[in-house]
């Protein structure tokens, strides 16, 4: 078989509430949703840590943060490690990355791998953002940063087919990011569904741990100017729910309407696949880096092990493997997906990998039937962070239960504040309580599930080679 060419494309926060096949209130994705109308759909798909550099790196290297170092937001990515761009350049292609890279800059921080790359400083910028060359210069490209980042994705698209070698090329936006800038064009797009709130946005957060009411990222109290683009206006400003509401639309609007940029995105780079004739021997990848709150739980930001952020949307077409429509609620992970395109490279992928390639599932087979794997193992390091505040935390998710240690403090490392928090413990049953309202750690009814949870939370990390955190000592602390 032909290698095939691969197009990853990698948003930033696009939760799977806001991809419209995924069923959720937003539906503003229709470029998008073609992808899983021809190829296929996971419905169970998480990040390892639900922050932007961690997941990437997880992305580029296929394994996770205490193996590839980027544990916060704060600890830099040696580009040096293994990583698939560079295994699968070394094996011929041609290899390309445009656009967020958000891993450090200069040195062995720089991307690696590539022919050719343009990314953004860090964060960068919506509109006239600066480009970091690969010369080691940069320069400011008039325009918005969604429509540049795909600009220059089918400009090196254009440089490259003519060679008989194929071609992988991730796409990395920026968008829909914080602070949710929109294109000029999209200033005054609307939608009806930024004015419905999510059943749980008036969580009041009595059941679960203390972390879930010490994070700051509540969206009735959380949302700065710069988010928001406006003040309320006067008569929200003396109604706390009246101005929940005003908060969570504003918010949303600018959210959707970058994602509506991402999509037309998405529909340029399909075209062109369509119009070139690539379009049967591209492996074309749409995800996010980790999910994100819509206002689930009163919440905006992510990096709780919540099902929202938690979740990554991920569509994988490829007609001569995958079958159009098809859906997958295998327990996959991000880790999984370089050693999925090595393996449809036909390249071995590196032992150090830690992942599992997913082509037996683009292939059809059941989960239970290649032994997929029925636990999933998560870290969230970075303790309490200055602008958010979340507690550090790792966890263990089975298709029905879910495990979530609050293990105290940060344990000595990178982002720990130093701060104690107490160590708790969250269980919750997904089949009965899919929105992690109610947590049953206590519930003498579930104590063997409990007890085995417990097992596997520690037998997952001493198999990928994490340590278990020692805890704290639990402590009374005022609940506010
Ligand atoms: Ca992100």
């Amino acid at each position: 078989m032909t290698r095939p060419n691969i197009l990853l494309v990698v948003a930033d926060d696009h939760a799977a509430n806001a991809v419209g096949c995924y069923g959720g209130p937003h539906a503003v994705t229709p470029r998008i949703d073609t992808i899983a109308a021809d190829g296929m759909r996971f419905t169970q798909c998480g990040c390892t840590n639900s922050l932007c550099a961690p997941s990437r790196a997880t992305i580029l290297t296929g394994t996770y943060n205490h193996v590839n170092g980027v544990t916060t937001l704060s600890t830099e990515f040696d580009a040096r490690q293994p990583a698939f761009p560079e295994l699968l350049r070394d094996a011929g292609y041609r290899t390309a990355l445009i656009g967020k890279w958000h891993l450090g800059h200069g040195g062995v921080h720089d991307p690696r791998g590539f022919d050719h790359w343009e990314v953004l400083p860090d964060q960068g910028d919506y509109h006239d953002p600066t480009f970091l060359t690969m010369d080691g210069g940069s320069h400011v490209r008039p325009g918005y940063a969604t429509d540049l980042i795909t600009d220059l994705s089918l400009d090196w698209l254009g440089s490259v087919e003519s060679a008989d070698e194929p071609w992988c090329l991730l796409v990395q936006h920026k968008a829909p990011h914080r602070p949710w800038e929109p294109a000029p064009r999209h200033a005054e797009l609307t939608f009806e569904s930024a004015g419905s709130p999510p059943d749980t946005f008036h969580d009041d957060y009595a059941h679960p741990a203390t972390a879930a009411r010490d994070a700051r990222m509540r969206v009735a109290r959380d949302l700065n100017l710069e988010d928001l683009k406006e003040d309320p206006p006067l008569d929200v400003v003396a109604d706390p729910a009246a101005y929940a509401g005003w908060a969570l639309d504003r918010y949303l609007t600018d959210y959707l309407r970058c994602v509506v940029a991402v999509d037309e995105g998405v529909g340029r780079l399909l075209d062109h696949l369509d119009e070139t004739g690539q379009a049967d021997d591209t492996v074309v990848v749409y995800t996010s880096d980790q999910g994100f709150f819509l206002g689930e739980h009163g919440w905006y930001d992510k990096r709780f092990m919540y099902t929202e952020s938690l979740q990554m949307p991920l569509l994988v077409r490829y007609p001569r493997l995958v079958a159009p429509g098809s859906e997958s609620d295998a327990l996959v992970l991000n880790v999984d997906f370089a050693q999925t395109f090595l393996d449809l490279a036909g390249v071995p992928a590196h032992d150090r990998m830690q992942g599992r390639s997913l082509a037996p599932l683009l292939a059809g087979q059941e989960p239970g039937d290649v032994g997929w794997r029925e636990s999933a193992y998560y870290r969230y390091w970075e303790h309490l962070d200055g602008c958010h505040h979340v507690a550090a935390h790792r966890g263990v998710r089975t298709r029905d239960r879910k495990l979530v240690h609050y293990y105290g403090s940060g344990c000595g490392q990178p982002g720990a504040s130093g701060d104690e928090t107490p160590e708790e413990w969250e269980l919750f049953d997904l089949a009965d309580d899919p929105q992690e309202l109610h947590s049953v750690h206590d519930d003498p009814a579930y104590a063997d599930d409990l007890a085995r949870l417990r097992a596997e939370l520690d037998a997952l990390a001493t198999s990928l080679g994490d340590t278990i955190p020692t805890s704290t000592p639990t402590h009374t602390k005022e609940i506010v």
